[in-house]
Parts: C-alpha cells; sequence; structure tokens
C-alpha cells in the first residue's frame, strides 16, 4: 500500500454529495426535486398523501384488484397507510424487501367540540399531534385539512386555505408590549400553554341573534356549503397545516422548504424507487407508508396494527399456499426493511447539540442509523451488525452517497421510528432516511441532494438479487 493511499483505504471520511456528481447528475437531482415538491404540495395529510400515491401508482400500472395475474399490486387501509407491492421473481416466502415511511406529520388537530365565540370572535380550540414547539404555530397562515363525517354516514372532503384566493385562519399571539408577565419570563415549553392554540374564524354575527351570534354564523356559512351541524364537528378529522407550498432555499436553490418532509421525503423516494424498478424484482418489493407514526405508530392505520399480517396473507393466497402462523413467521424472518424516516442534520446554529462524528450533515447523502431511542438506547431497534453490513455493501455496490448518523448526544434528547416495529415481526431492520433541518417545524428544510440520493439508496435496495 503506498503512503498516501494509506489513509484513503482504511479512513472512513463522508463526501459532499455535490463535489461527487458531474452536471448529468446535477439536473436528475434538480429534476427529481421538482417532482417531489408536486408531491408535498398535493398531500399535507395523512389522508391526502395516501390519494396521491394511489394516483402515482396508478400510472404506473399498480391496481387495486388483487389477483394472482396481476404484479403490481395496491392495498390501502382504512384511507390512511398504503402499501404498493411488486411482486417478485421468487415465492413470497422467500421473503420480501420493504421500505416503511409515514405519512402523518406534527400538526394541530380540531377538537371534538371545536367552535365557540368569544368577544365576539369564531374560534376553534385544538389539540397538538406529534411533538410540535408551540410557538412555531403562531401568527401564521394555517389551512384546514379533513373530513367531515355527517349524521347519517357521509362523508365530506374539506380543504381550506391552499388556494390564493382561500381564507386562511390563524392563532393570534400576544403584542410584545403586553407580554411582559403572561410570557416573557415564563420556560419557552410554558410560554405558550396548549390551551391557548386556538384558531380565529370568524367575527360577522348573525343580526338579530343575541347569544353566540358569530359562532352562528360560522355554523350557517359550513351548514350552506357542507351541510355540516354542529355535532358533526365530533364525527371529524381537521387538521390545520401551514399553507405554504414547497420552496426552493438559497441563491443556489440546492435545498427545499416544506412542511412535511418528515416524513414525506422518505415516502415519496420509497414509492417512487418502487416505480423505478426496470423488471420484476429478485423478491418482493414493498414500500409502505403509515398513519400515527408521529404519536408513537398507534392505532389501527399505524405500524403497530396487524394490517401488515392481513396483506402479507393475501400474497401468500396469491400464490395457493396457506398462510399460516408458521409460514409468515419464517417469511418474515427472512425479510428486510429500511425504515425510512428522516434524521436531524447537523444546525450550524446549535451545533452542541450533536456530536460530530455521529451526526449526519446536510448534503452528504442518506443517513444510515443503527440505533435511535432516548438515554440507553431505551425503544430503540437496534440493527444487527450483519444487516448493517450487507446494506452497505449494496449502497457502496450502487455509488449511493450515505453517511452515520444518530439523533443527537447521548441524553440531549432522543426519539424513535417505526423501526422497532418492523423488526419485531422478525424483519432485519434499521433506520435509514433522510437529513433535514429544523424536523417537526411547520416548515423544514432538506438538501435535493440527499433526497435524491435517498431514492438511490431504496432503489438499489430494492435492486439487489
Ligand atoms: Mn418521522
Ligand atoms: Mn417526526
Amino acid at each position: 500500500m503506498k503512503k498516501d493511499a494509506l489513509g484513503k483505504n482504511l479512513k472512513y471520511e463522508r463526501k459532499n454529495v455535490w463535489k461527487e456528481i458531474n452536471d448529468k447528475e446535477k439536473k436528475a437531482i434538480f429534476d427529481y426535486a421538482e417532482e417531489y415538491k408536486k408531491f408535498l404540495d398535493e398531500g399535507k395529510t395523512e389522508r391526502e398523501s395516501v390519494e396521491c400515491a394511489v394516483k402515482l401508482a396508478k400510472k404506473q400500472g399498480y391496481t387495486e384488484k388483487i389477483s394472482k395475474e396481476k404484479d403490481k399490486l395496491i392495498f390501502v387501509n382504512k384511507g390512511k397507510a398504503i402499501a404498493l407491492v411488486y411482486r417478485g421473481k421468487k415465492s413470497i416466502t422467500e421473503g420480501f424487501r420493504v421500505v416503511g415511511a409515514h405519512v402523518d406529520s406534527p400538526r394541530l388537530d380540531l377538537k371534538a367540540n371545536p367552535l365557540y365565540e368569544d368577544e365576539d370572535l369564531a374560534l376553534l380550540k385544538t389539540h397538538y399531534y406529534g411533538g410540535i414547539k408551540k410557538y412555531h404555530w403562531l401568527n401564521r397562515p394555517l389551512a384546514i385539512h379533513g373530513v367531515v363525517c355527517l349524521k347519517g354516514g357521509k362523508t365530506v372532503k374539506i380543504s381550506i386555505g391552499e388556494d390564493q384566493n382561500d381564507p386562511v385562519f390563524l392563532i393570534s399571539d400576544i403584542l410584545p408590549h403586553l407580554s411582559y408577565n403572561v410570557q416573557n419570563d415564563k420556560k419557552i415549553t410554558e410560554a405558550i400553554p396548549a390551551e391557548k392554540l386556538n384558531i380565529i374564524c370568524g367575527s360577522i354575527p348573525v343580526l338579530k341573534e343575541e347569544k353566540e351570534a358569530v359562532k352562528l354564523n360560522i355554523l350557517k356559512i359550513l351548514n350552506e356549503k357542507y351541510g355540516i351541524i354542529e355535532e358533526d364537528f365530533m364525527s371529524a378529522e381537521l387538521e390545520l397545516v401551514p399553507t405554504y407550498k414547497a420552496r426552493d432555499v438559497g441563491f443556489d436553490r440546492s435545498l427545499i422548504a416544506a412542511y412535511g418532509h418528515d416524513d414525506r421525503i422518505c415516502a415519496y423516494t420509497a414509492i417512487t424507487a418502487l416505480f423505478a424498478l426496470k423488471s420484476k424484482p429478485e423478491y418482493t418489493s414493498i414500500a409502505i407508508l403509515f398513519d400515527k407514526e408521529e404519536i408513537g405508530s398507534e392505532g389501527n392505520t399505524g405500524a403497530q396494527t396487524r394490517w401488515l399480517l392481513e396483506f402479507i396473507g393475501d400474497l401468500i393466497k396469491l400464490e395457493g399456499k396457506e398462510p399460516n402462523e408458521y409460514v409468515t413467521t419464517k417469511l418474515f424472518a427472512k425479510s428486510s426493511c429500511l425504515s425510512g424516516d428522516v434524521s436531524a442534520g447537523i444546525n450550524p446554529d446549535y451545533k452542541e447539540v450533536h456530536e460530530r462524528n455521529n451526526a449526519p450533515k446536510i448534503g452528504y447523502g442518506i443517513t444510515l442509523v443503527k440505533f435511535t431511542g432516548s438515554r440507553g438506547k431505551g425503544g430503540s431497534n437496534d440493527a444487527n451488525a450483519e444487516f448493517v453490513s450487507s446494506v452497505r455493501d449494496t449502497f457502496n455496490k450502487n455509488n449511493v452517497r450515505w453517511q452515520v448518523g444518530e439523533l443527537g448526544k447521548v441524553d440531549e434528547g432522543g426519539g424513535g421510528t417505526i423501526a422497532k416495529f418492523m423488526s419485531k415481526y422478525g424483519i432485519e431492520t434499521i433506520d435509514c432516511g433522510t437529513p433535514v433541518l429544523g424536523m417537526h417545524s411547520p416548515y423544514e428544510l432538506a438538501s435535493k441532494a440527499d433526497l435524491y440520493e435517498t431514492f438511490k439508496a431504496y432503489l438499489a435496495f430494492f435492486s439487489e438479487k
């Protein structure tokens, strides 16, 4: 070994993607980002993202009509989670490859009985969903997305605030002149109480009505437009999200700011990697997008549901086999999963929360995260070294730019993903996603280079023989 080659051969060195690529690759990165931005703007909630994924999948020949003649299948779980399946050359009983991500994002949900009037303003009570910093949500334009299930079962879809001509909604913060006592000396976590996250939604009273005349006017408008009565709010899922569209950031346009990179960036790269497969993969390949990750993967649309067993069972039956517990457990043990979720890139203003050797950098490619959790790896899937090695080899062979990462310094904080729920089935699983800045803020930041490397990584994983 030559002396100057020693370091090159022995040392691990992560590389800035932009320094490694040629003009053709740069164009591919920028073109891909344009399509991703459309996906972000079209789907701001779990339901909308699932609808988008179905639409894109159908264009690629995927179908919801499950039959043994079809190789490209769509399974939707209650409109909030989706699995796209490309059946492989090998039997499903030989195992599958899955990239799992989630399409729910932190937001404000309306309470079950949200509408009230105070000081001649109509307001809506909210209950935040997922890990938010409450001050992020004050005085910014918000849109209402979701469904209202009316008396009798009819469902009305609602999306107000995205169109330039739509009204928007907002929470009004107190002015700095008067915040001395109510905010200024308080801890940041206590300065904005959750019960003050109330949305202003109107101010015109119904004439002649004396009590709650503004509230009544809002109900009148909702009834005329959607047929809603107040009790219908109780069977509704209405979510307040930022109205912002995904935008390029920087003089060089190398970054994208958007609501919900976490985790639509891994969701989009997972499904488009599946679409990019030129022929039948060796192993059945699955992109699965869950709901409820931000609240612990709970409920029957989150990663803890048994839905995976249901559609894997369907796939076994398509081959004329019995999906009993033994067969299913066996095939899970032969399967592997990239748990696609965003990682926390080093923020130059807060370097002190990261341990630099193990923190992902923006622009350095997809992050491989062996373990997540908090404190002593509590609540973590700690990927098996053998599996990490095989993923690493796959990435290196396919010229995927990747880096290692963990979520901040030890004992600095922590968090989890769907990884531990996937690995419970016996599936080899590792967290593997795109680094972002400002995670869980209403306008997160990601690099176009890292977006594209994530796509390449998932494609390489699906393509492996
Ligand atoms: Mn996430
Ligand atoms: Mn998250």
